[in-house]
């Protein structure tokens, strides 16, 4: 058997949470291990559009002048057009009018920016490499646990313990199957594997950079029968398309680009005339299978879990970066406060979900009763004219 080696906090999971978490703790002083199955830098799906909630936290982990040197322009005001082409305004100064921009910045940058600077502040970060089985004994309140790498040529697996496991690997996150508990904690853990395999969301989402040229950096989201998307510039003459749409539509993707943006966006005529010169330039992504959007994961109670693993986000609301970040940061703090006052794992599990509820619950609730609108396109046509002057209100009791 490999030696044991002790360390305060294992994070599975180096993406946007994981890294923000890992970070945070380096600040405060603790020991952290980072575990990705990636290497980095590495793509990933996503409309790319850094909300203005993400500044605060990427100030926080000394990151913000270094992520708003390696993206586009700031991005200050998003336009809502409905099925019918119809724009909708919001300028995210009604936002926030501490940092009332967003940012558009590529993932492969931005999540390499986070897990380098964790690397520079200290933390061990193992990329390529997964946590293949583990124990946790809530006895000894600590998880045991063998990391191998994906490649098994690369080198020989490792065994860790420690008091802390954070679980940050998304929001296919299987972490939660992959540990086995100690007899009290296995109800809930069979409750959770039954319980979050039943709720998976029906859409796809579609994303690549595509080549066209830009009039302003403001973000512009269509409707359309089947699904809505962004088109988010990074430059003058680069953007980033992203889609959420029905599996039909999605598997359109296959075929050339301009079939697929026909039967989508093209749907939408304030699109279609911005869309007339856009050429993809690279390939095109697709990802499905995602859990039930804005439902904390059963399995959070049993792994302290952050971003995408405690909680898919509706993409459309531009929001889950910022919730990972804010999440990492939040799940960091916790474990800090938690370890001073020698609180068990339990303990700060606990405490983590309360102060997260206490933050975010709000926010969910607004955005779950707006879900319907997203679809509804006969409603959407109703509303658009009579809403526009109530949207800062709306934000402001939002908020
Ligand atoms: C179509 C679409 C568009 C979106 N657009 C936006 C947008 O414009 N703006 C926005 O704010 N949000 C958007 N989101 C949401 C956003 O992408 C996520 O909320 C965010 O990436 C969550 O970050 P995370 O760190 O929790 O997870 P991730 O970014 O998914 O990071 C998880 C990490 O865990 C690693 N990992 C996975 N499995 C394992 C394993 N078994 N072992 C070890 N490591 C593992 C992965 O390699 C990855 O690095 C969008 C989502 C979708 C689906």
């Amino acid at each position: 058997m490999p030696p044991v080696i002790k360390t305060a906090v294992i994070i599975n999971g180096a993406g946007l949470a994981g890294s923000a978490c890992a970070i945070r703790l380096r600040q405060l002083g603790h020991t952290v291990i980072l575990i990705d199955s990636a290497r980095f830098p590495r793509r990933k799906l996503c409309g790319e559009f850094l909300g203005p909630d993400a500044m605060p936290v990427l100030e926080a982990l000394g990151l913000l002048e270094t992520v708003i040197k390696q993206s586009g322009p700031p991005v200050r005001t998003v336009h809502l057009y409905n099925a019918g082409g119809n724009p909708l305004k919001i300028k995210l100064e009604w936002l926030r009018q501490d940092y009332p921009y967003a940012l558009a910045v590529p993932r492969f940058i931005l999540d390499t920016l986070l897990v380098e600077r964790a690397k520079m502040l200290g933390a061990i970060v193992h990329e390529g490499c997964t946590i293949q089985e583990g124990i946790y004994s809530s006895d000894q309140n600590a998880f045991e646990l063998a990391i191998k790498p994906v490649k098994s040529t690369e080198a020989m697996s490792q065994h860790l313990k420690s008091s802390i496991l954070v679980d940050a690997s998304g929001r296919n996150s299987n972490l939660a199957t992959t540990i086995r508990m100690s007899q009290q904690a296995e109800s809930i853990e069979k409750a959770s594997s039954s319980g979050d395999t039943k709720q998976i969301e029906p859409y796809v989402g579609v994303q690549c950079h595509i080549d066209i040229t830009n009039e302003s950096t403001d973000l512009n989201m269509y409707f359309f029968p089947g699904g809505y998307g962004g088109i988010q510039p990074l430059t003058n003459n680069t953007a980033n398309l992203c889609l959420w749409v029905i599996p039909e539509l999605a598997k359109l993707s296959k075929q050339n680009f301009g079939t697929f943006l026909q039967h989508t966006l093209g749907q939408n005529k304030a699109a279609r005339l911005y869309l007339s010169s856009a050429s993809a330039s690279e390939a095109i992504k697709t990802v499905a299978g995602l859990h039930s959007l804005h439902q904390v994961r059963s399995s959070s109670q049993i792994i302290l879990s952050a971003g995408d693993a405690l909680l898919a986000v509706e993409p459309f609301s531009g929001f889950g970066m910022s919730h990972a970040l804010q999440t990492g940061l939040l799940a960091a703090n916790c474990i800090h406060q938690g370890l001073q006052n020698a609180q068990t794992y339990e303990q700060i599990r606990k405490q983590y979900l309360l102060r997260y509820q206490a933050q975010f619950e709000l926010q969910f609730q607004v955005m779950r009763w707006m879900r319907p609108l997203l679809k509804q396109i006969f409603l959407q046509k109703l509303l658009w004219p009579v809403i526009q002057p109530m949207i800062p209100a709306i934000i402001r009791f939002y908020r």
